[in-house]
């Protein structure tokens, strides 16, 4: 076991939450009629689909396929029919539709022809990412990154470390402490797939110290493969938000990511556990990403727990076969309690980023009318960035977007601990949300109106280069009119000029005379 080697500034020891929905085994969550895939599930390009309206698609099948480099493949997570392609509401805040493909399901439940990779070892690691790619997997932690990306660090840069983020720091989700704690062996078939790809033996993961059977599930797998000599489970301690990609790697590592740069700028790569229980199904056992496990969980949910659940199955349904005592359109998280948000409506699908459905929290939100400011510098105290909350919202208030930045606003990692301890219960994270925004319109503002200034600009150059052009046009035919009247006055001049000369050296005859 290795030690953590560095700490991060400010963060808050929170109560977890966490023993309600660890109680049972993951269950498997029943199969829906209905299945609502939306094609952009990660981050990057929303996928295209490859399937119409009355195909018939098997459990596994490609449906969609990438578009663009940051991009991945969605598949079907059951056998049925596709019954329609068409925009629906999607777990989002702003509670938009997308386009979406629907399959009724048809309960066989038949799988595709699955390709299995029998040693990994014998591909490259550009084949192993292309497998992946093509399995459609992106980071399970709840951010969609495209996971093929991240296994590619590229020619100029070098991987020291791969860390395994099993920190799940966020109180009431446990669907990373049960896969650790239920499927360490598949988790270290990922790990060591990725560390094919990346050319990396060193590996670090990281797991909270208020996990202590995932820790002793994870080291009694990595025991049983003794080839494993450069992986280690580190114990952190428990801390919000130790799971944070920059926060983790200063824990494990003591190093810093710098501002503005990449883990891979500092040698290391980080990747969920889910992400690499993944990663291991789809190469050793031919299986896209077509399902994750979701924790549901809350004060009011009766059967709290965690379950495997298909892509695109009604969050209700859930909620439903968990018995929760929500009333009909009572909003519930999507997510934890401080990073999450909430969703309306319950006729949403489950998605790739679906970690957690929280349903009644605790009192972790400020719930009253906010007081002013006292200027207490609690929020200073609890960032995790060292960032300048109480700065950051006198500037998102009187919007001066321009200060915001100067208090690097695009820093924060809307991790909820400013807004947490404030005494005045101020919503601190929503005024900086609304200022990122803000200042990304603005900028998207900017461009669009910098691209219509280089069109008008373009366009009086061209016009003005169309005048010049036809001036010159106009000047050249009238010096050519010029010049063919000038050469015909000549031709005539001379013509007359020999006529004359003609006439005047003739001889006089007798007619002449008579004349
Ligand atoms: S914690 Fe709240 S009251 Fe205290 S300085 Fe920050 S914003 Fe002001
Ligand atoms: S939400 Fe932002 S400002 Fe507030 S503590 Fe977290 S990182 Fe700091």
């Amino acid at each position: 076991m290795s030690q953590p080697l560095g700490s991060f500034p400010g963060g808050l020891k929170l109560a977890g939450q966490k023993k309600r929905s660890t109680q049972t085994p993951i269950r498997k969550m029943p199969l829906s009629e209905q299945l609502i895939l939306p094609l952009q599930q990660h981050i990057g390009s929303a996928a295209v689909p490859i399937v119409k309206v009355g195909d018939k698609v098997l459990k596994g099948q490609r449906i969609a396929t990438p578009n663009g480099h940051v991009s991945v493949a969605l598949h079907a997570p059951s056998s049925g029919i596709v019954t329609a392609i068409e925009d629906k509401p999607i777990p989002h805040p702003s509670g938009l539709s997308a386009p979406c493909i629907i399959i009724e399901t048809d309960g066989e439940d038949q799988w595709i022809e699955r390709k299995v990779t029998a040693d990994f070892t014998q591909c490259t690691d550009h084949d192993v990412r292309q497998i992946i790619r093509d399995a459609g997997i992106v980071g399970l932690g709840g951010a969609g990154f495209p996971s093929f990306i991240k296994l590619n660090p590229g020619i100029h840069h070098h991987v020291d470390t791969l860390i395994l983020n099993g920190a799940e720091c966020e109180p009431y989700i446990t669907c990373d402490d049960m896969l650790l704690r239920e499927r360490s062996q598949g988790i270290l078939d990922g790990i060591e797939i990725m560390q094919h790809a990346l050319r990396v033996n060193n590996c670090v993961i990281a797991i909270e110290d208020n996990k202590p059977e995932a820790i002793s599930a994870m080291e009694l797998a990595l025991a049983s493969r003794s080839h494993l000599t450069s992986t280690s489970v580190m114990v952190i301690p428990t801390r919000y938000p130790t799971g944070s990609e920059k926060q983790l790697i200063q824990v494990v590592t003591g190093k810093q990511v710098p501002k503005s740069g990449l883990p891979i700028d500092i040698g290391i790569v980080l990747h969920n556990v889910g992400t690499a229980y993944a990663v291991g199904r789809a190469i050793k056992h031919g299986e896209p990403l077509i399902s994750r496990i979701v924790t549901v969980t809350g004060t009011d949910v009766k059967h709290a727990g965690n379950f495997e659940t298909l892509f695109g199955t009604p969050i209700h349904e859930l909620l439903s076969f968990c018995e929760t005592k929500r009333q009909q359109d009572e909003p519930f998280i999507q997510g934890g309690p401080m990073m999450g948000y909430n969703l309306a409506g319950d006729n949403l699908p489950v998605t790739k980023t679906a970690n957690c459905i929280l349903v009644g929290v605790d009192n972790a939100t400020q719930a009253n009318d906010p007081l002013p400011c006292i200027r207490c510098g609690d929020c200073a105290a609890a960032c995790p960035v060292s960032l300048l909350p109480q700065q950051l919202y006198w500037h998102s208030r009187a919007k001066d977007l321009e200060k915001t930045q100067e208090y690097n606003l695009f820093d924060c990692i809307e991790c909820g601990c400013c807004s947490y301890v404030c005494p005045s219960e101020i919503p601190l994270v929503q005024y900086f949300r609304f200022a990122k925004t803000e200042t990304m319109n603005q900028e998207q503002e900017r461009k669009k109106s910098d691209a219509a200034r280089i069109r008008h600009e373009n366009r009086q150059e061209r016009q003005e280069r169309e005048r010049v052009e036809k001036a010159e046009k106009q000047r050249k035919r009238k010096a050519a009119l010029a010049a063919t009247k000038a050469a015909k006055a000549k031709k005539d001049a001379e013509l007359a000029a020999a006529e004359a000369a003609k006439d005047s050296s003739e001889p006089a005859t007798d007619n002449d005379a008579e004349k």
